[in-house]
């Protein structure tokens, strides 16, 4: 009785709630078999390409509606393989929360009205809601509202290495971005007030 009860291990998959031999988890404790692992590997790629086309395209059109509406034209040498790599990382820049691919959205560090261009070293990956909260506005300025010191340095950081500058050098850039913003609002303003007389 006892070598019968020890001849098939068995485990309940809790994903498709099969039971199969031990033999086809890629271990003891995994909870899913091998074969719902593969398949959510694949869905896992599927949903982040899917995601970074849509991302890459929304970027060019928004690219092209900045273009036409400020007559600039703006850099862009932005892939989709890079786009893969920015949604990949999985944390919101600004609140560094984690955030499932559905909600993750392209953020770009400067924005293109502002001067910012559509190319890897200005894009990063955020949640939907600092996406919309942080609208056009610089980087470090939103930051400077909105996020703890920590984030901030990290951003800075990451468009350091991705920019092949140091620190400083990346965070001249960026607060140039808010001098320009500021210029820009400014301009906008006063033509707005002389459009108005
Ligand atoms: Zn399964
Ligand atoms: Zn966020």
């Amino acid at each position: 009785m006892l070598n019968m009860a020890k001849t098939i291990e068995v485990k309940k998959c809790s994903r498709c709630h099969q039971e199969k031999p031990i033999e086809q988890f890629y271990g003891e404790k995994r909870s899913h078999c091998q074969d719902c692992e593969k398949e959510q590997k694949r869905e896992y790629h599927g949903g982040l390409r899917g995601k970074a086309a849509q991302a890459l395209q929304d970027a060019r059109k928004a690219r092209r509606k900045v273009e036409a509406e400020t007559g600039e034209s703006i850099k862009d040498d932005l892939t989709l393989p890079q786009v893969a790599l920015a949604l990949s990382s999985g944390e919101c820049a600004y609140c560094l929360q984690d955030i499932p691919i559905s909600e993750r959205s392209l953020d770009h560090i400067t924005p293109m009205r502002y001067g910012g261009s559509n190319t890897f070293d200005n894009v990063i990956c955020s949640c939907k809601s600092c996406n919309s909260g942080k609208s056009d506005l610089p980087a470090v300025l939103f930051m400077i509202q909105s996020c703890d010191s920590w984030a901030n340095k990290r951003l800075i950081d990451r468009v350091a290495s991705r920019s092949n500058q140091t620190f400083y050098e990346a965070f001249e850039m960026l607060t140039e971005s808010v001098k320009t913003y500021f210029q820009k609002q400014a301009e906008e303003a006063k033509a707005q007030a002389e459009g108005g007389v």
